[in-house]
C-alpha cells in the first residue's frame, strides 16, 4: 500500500512540504507548498467512454450506423439502410407482408443486435442447407457423440448428434419426462454416405418425385449437420402421426425453447422443399430458435434464407 501510495508523484511535494516544516525551514515550506499545489491538482478526468460499440456498417451495411446498445437511435433509422433492409428481405425470398413487419421492428435496435447475437454462434446453426444448398463437400461434424437412454429415449442404438444438440435434446427430453412426456430420438445424424442409401431406398420404394418430397439428396440433408432428431412415436416409428401423439404436441408447443426448430412446417412445402414433417427438428440454439419465433412467424427456412443472404453480402 505504502510503495503504491509513494509511486503517485503527486504526493511528493506533500510529503516534502511536511518533511521541512517540520525540520523549520520555514522559507521552504512556503515554495514547497506552492509547488504542491501545482503539483497536486486532480489528473484531467478522462474523456467519457463511448458505450460498447458493434459497428455494423464497416462490413454489412452501407453507411455509418453505429449501434450502441441502450442506444435508443433506430438501428436502420437512416434511409440507406432500410433500402438495404428492404432490398435483403426481397432477396431472401421473404414475402412482402413478412418484410413489412421485419422492416418494423427493424427500427428498433434489438433486432439488429438479436440478429448479430445469433452470428456470433457456431455457424453451423445457421448455415442453410436446403434443396439448393448443401453442406460443404466431405463435411462430417467434429464433435458427434453416441446418445445413450437418458431422459429420452431412442428407437434403437447407434444414433449419433454433436456434442451441443445432445446436451440440449437431455435437457429439454427431462423437461418433457417431467410433464409426463417422453420423447424417442428415431433418427439423427447421418453421414454423406448413409444419406446415398437413405434416399437411393425413397427413391426405389415411392419414385424420385416423391422421395425428394420428404428425403434429401446426399449432400443436402440438415441430417448430415449432426443437429437433427427425427422423433418417433410411441412405438418409434417416424410419420404424420407423430403430430397427434403428446410428444408431438409437447414438441410443438415447446421445442423452440430450448433451442430446436421445426423445419418443414405446414403447408410451407412451396417455401422449404418438403412436404410437412411434424417429426424432424434442427437444434438451433436458444439465440436463433428465439429470433425466427420474434421475426419470422417461426419460419426456420425464412430466417435461414435471411442470414444467408445478410452473410453473403457481408462478404462482398
Ligand atoms: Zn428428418
Amino acid at each position: 500500500m505504502a510503495g503504491e501510495f509513494l509511486k503517485d508523484r503527486r504526493v511528493l511535494p506533500i510529503i516534502l512540504v511536511m518533511a521541512l516544516g517540520y525540520s523549520g525551514f520555514l522559507p521552504f515550506i512556503m515554495v514547497s507548498f506552492l509547488f504542491a499545489l501545482s503539483c497536486s491538482k486532480p489528473a484531467p478526468s478522462p474523456l467519457p467512454k463511448p458505450a460498447a460499440l458493434v459497428d455494423v456498417s464497416a462490413d454489412v451495411l452501407p453507411g455509418n450506423l453505429y449501434l450502441s446498445e441502450g442506444d435508443q437511435e433506430a438501428a436502420f433509422d437512416s434511409s440507406q439502410g432500410s433500402r438495404f433492409l428492404g432490398s435483403l428481405l426481397n432477396d431472401a425470398g421473404i414475402p412482402p407482408d413478412l418484410a413489412r413487419r421485419i422492416e418494423d421492428a427493424a427500427e428498433g435496435p434489438s433486432f439488429i443486435l438479436d440478429l448479430l447475437a445469433c452470428l456470433s454462434g457456431d455457424p453451423f446453426l445457421w448455415i442453410l442447407v436446403d434443396k439448393a444448398h448443401p453442406l460443404p463437400d466431405g463435411y462430417a461434424p467434429a464433435d458427434l457423440v453416441s446418445l445413450s437412454v437418458g431422459s429420452y429415449e431412442v428407437n434403437r442404438s447407434g444414433h449419433r448428434l454433436r456434442q451441443a444438440a445432445a446436451d440440449s435434446l437431455e435437457e429439454m427430453a427431462a423437461a418433457a419426462r417431467a410433464e409426463g412426456v417422453t420423447l424417442i430420438a428415431s433418427s439423427a445424424y447421418r453421414s454423406y454416405e448413409y444419406q446415398v442409401e437413405v434416399y437411393g431406398r425413397n427413391v426405389r420404394e415411392m419414385g424420385r418425385e416423391a422421395a425428394d418430397r420428404e428425403s434429401a439428396r446426399p449432400g443436402y440433408s440438415q441430417h448430415q449437420l449432426g443437429l437433427v432428431v427425427d422423433f418417433g412415436a410411441q412405438d418409434g416409428s417416424i410419420g404424420d402421426h407423430f403430430a397427434q401423439t403428446p410428444a408431438g404436441r409437447w414438441m410443438a408447443a415447446n421445442a423452440s425453447g430450448f433451442g430446436w426448430s421445426l423445419s418443414f412446417p405446414q403447408g410451407m412445402e412451396a417455401v422449404t422443399g418438403y412436404r410437412w414433417e411434424s417429426w424432424h427438428y434442427r437444434y438451433v440454439g436458444r439465440d436463433l430458435a428465439a429470433f425466427i419465433d420474434a421475426y419470422f412467424d417461426g419460419i426456420q427456412q425464412y430466417a435461414l434464407q435471411f442470414i444467408h443472404e445478410w452473410v453473403k453480402r457481408s462478404g462482398d
